[in-house]
Formats: C-alpha cells, structure tokens, sequence
C-alpha cells in the first residue's frame, strides 16, 4: 500500500464514481439514562451500495438494533443520535441526509424508499385486522388512488412471491405460523418496491427449517428485484452465507469489515475470529465450539484502549493506551493494533 492511498469510503467502495445508496459518516447514538448519557453506537462510517447484502454481526448488546433504528430514523426516546449524517441518495433527485429530516419529510420515504422487517413479526402486524387490511394500509399510503380490487391483487402476489397461498389475505396473524407472519412481514416490506431493506434478526424467531426457506427466500427475491439489504445476526455463519460484505461490531462500534469471502478466510480482528469460531458455517467440515471467554463491555464504563482488550489473547500494552482505528489491513478494513496503519497514515481511518 502507498502513502498516497486515499481513505475516503467513497474510495474504499470500489469506484470513485459510484454514488452509494446509503453513506453513513460519523453516526453516534446515546440512550439518554438517568445517570447520564450511554453511547451504544459511535464513530460508525457504512457505505451501503445499490442491490448489495450487507451482514452486521456481533453479540448481544453490540449496537446493532440501535445502529438500525437510527439508520431508519425508528429509534425512540430515550435513544438519540447525538452526531453524524445518513446520507441516502434516491432514484432520482438529490441526496438526503435522513439524520436531519422531519418525521413529515421521512413520511414518504418510508416504505417507499426504505423498509424494514423486525425479529419479532407477532409486535409488527396488527393482531385486529386481516392480512389483506394490513398491506392495503401500506399500499395506499403512496398510492391512496388505488382501487380495492388492486389492493387485494398487489397483496395477492406479493404473498405468493415469499412462498404464501393468497387466500391467506382474509386471515388474522394469529392465524398463520411463526414462519408464516414473518414472510407476511417480509412482503409487507417490500410491498413499495424500496431500495433498501433493513432486516433485524427476522429469522431468529422461527426454527432452523423455516429459518432457511426464509433466508433463501430473501435471496432469490433480492436477486430478483435488486434492492439492498442490511442484515442484522449476531450469526456470523449465517451471514457469510449471505452477505456480500460483512461488518463486526463490539461495544458499539464497527471493529471490522471486509468481504464475506474475507471474513470467513481471514478475519482480521481477535474478535471477528472469535465469533467465526462461535459461529462455524454449516457447509465447514465439523470441529469443536469455542465461545469467547469473558462478557461484552459496559458501555458506561469502556476501557480507555481496545474496549475488546480484557477479553483478548493478542493484548499488548499499546491496547490499553490507544483506542485502535478502523483502518485498511489486508482485503478489509478492522480496528486493531494488530494491524497497524502505515506510518503516514496513522492520524486519520475510515471504513465503507
Ligand atoms: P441483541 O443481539 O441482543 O439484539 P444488539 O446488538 O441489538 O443486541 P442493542 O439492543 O442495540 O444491541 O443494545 C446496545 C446497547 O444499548 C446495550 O448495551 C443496551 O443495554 C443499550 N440499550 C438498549 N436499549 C436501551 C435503553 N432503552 N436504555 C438504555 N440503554 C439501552
Ligand atoms: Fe486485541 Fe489489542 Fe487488537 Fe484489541 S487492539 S483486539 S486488545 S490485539
Ligand atoms: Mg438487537
């Protein structure tokens, strides 16, 4: 690599010219508590390109549902976003920074643009009202000219894309399987044809069986209507299967990410590692578990270093004195001292 190399994310996507769907600099979320406020997502930069699946893995309490809500605008009090910029770039016309609008300026945006399917499908549907009655809501919301008739055959075939009998338009949710509401869910998501599906944990709710129709469900239909999506596990195996390029956050922060391929090949990070050896994909051949010993931080009380550090077998003395910055190393980007930046780029770092 050469001193001249250029760490813009826009450079780290590939091309230059490329505009991203999603360009995310800067982002920081604080959960305003009683005794003061807790940064449970900082210093994230993400660059989410057109039609690309993108994993975000880490474990319970990373940051993860919190750094989705706040890219959807859907986070709610006590959550704020304290910094930064989401910018997103639609179809047509200029760029928005999604962190700055009103909730009337994202009303159109939503469902439209961007989308998103929860884990748990059970809190998302209304329990009161038919299948059918739920995707006329969402329908008519961008459309409010259109017909019964034409409601009731967009949400006819938008049940049959994820794998849904039609008729099942006149059930209730309560009516229908686990597997059955969250592939509802997964329609409803894409009823406005967005650009962008932001998914949380929408398979962990169902078993193993269903959880794999769904993901291959997910897959061939992104294929087919090329939307992006950003996938949230803490599964990291799963994601490899899916994703085309995969962040790990720990402590709130995006601590890797690369390509699937380099995930899975070379994780860069102690961290990544640990969960790829918590995680070992289906298709590898068999080996024994090791989890990662100790517990995830305390977001109120984050080592002045390395916030994986007390967990870390490769700890030096520069983890406890400097907090590593996300910077180029090998095919990815990852925070460690591990990886250091060369010399004459040792003050600035940023991740697409
Ligand atoms: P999981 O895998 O369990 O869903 P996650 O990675 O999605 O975890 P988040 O739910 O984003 O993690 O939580 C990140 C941090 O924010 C955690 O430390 C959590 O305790 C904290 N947090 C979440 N909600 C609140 C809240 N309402 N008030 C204060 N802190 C919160
Ligand atoms: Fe381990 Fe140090 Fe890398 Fe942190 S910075 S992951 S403590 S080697
Ligand atoms: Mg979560």
């Amino acid at each position: 690599m050469s001193n001249t190399l250029d760490l813009s994310p826009a450079a780290y996507a590939g091309s230059p010219d490329a505009v991203p769907l999603l360009q995310v600099n800067g982002l920081a979320v604080d959960y305003l508590t009683t005794e003061g406020p807790v940064r449970a997502c900082a210093d994230v930069d993400l660059t989410v390109r057109r039609g690309e699946i993108i994993g975000i893995a880490g474990e319970s309490a990373s940051g993860k549902s919190t750094l989705l809500t706040a890219l959807t605008r859907l986070q709610r009090p006590p959550a704020v976003t304290a910094a930064g910029s989401i910018i997103y770039q639609p179809p047509e016309g200029a760029p928005v920074d999604l962190a700055a609008l009103t909730e009337r300026q994202l009303s159109p945006l939503r469902w439209q643009d961007i989308s998103i399917v929860m884990q748990s499908a059970m809190a998302c549907l209304n329990p009161v009202t038919t299948i059918g009655a739920q995707f006329r809501d969402v329908l008519r919301r961008h459309n409010p000219g259109m017909s019964k008739a034409a409601t009731t055959e967009r949400a006819a075939q938008l049940l049959r894309l994820v794998g849904i009998p039609a008729d099942r338009i006149r059930s209730y949710p309560h009516q229908m399987s686990g597997g059955m509401r969250q592939r509802t869910l997964i329609a409803l998501a894409l009823a406005c044809e967005p650009e962008l599906v932001v998914m949380d944990e929408p398979t962990t709710a169902v078993d193993v069986v269903t959880q794999r129709h769904i993901l291959d469900q997910i897959i061939r239909l992104q294929e087919q209507l090329g939307f992006a999506v950003v996938f949230v596990t803490h599964d990291l195996s799963l994601l490899i299967e899916i994703s085309d390029r995969i962040a790990i956050m720990y402590g709130g922060r995006i601590v890797e990410l690369g390509s699937a391929q380099q995930i899975f090949e070379s994780p860069l990070h102690p961290y990544t590692r640990g969960l790829r050896n918590a995680y070992p994909p289906l298709t590898a051949p068999l080996r024994r578990l090791t989890g990662i010993p100790g517990t995830p931080p305390d977001l109120r009380a984050l080592p002045a270093g390395c916030a994986f550090a007390p967990r870390c077998a490769h700890r030096m003395d520069v983890c406890d004195l400097e907090r590593p910055k996300l910077l180029p190393a090998g095919d990815g980007v990852a925070a460690c001292h591990l990886h250091p930046a060369p010399a004459a780029m040792s003050s600035t770092g940023e991740g697409s």
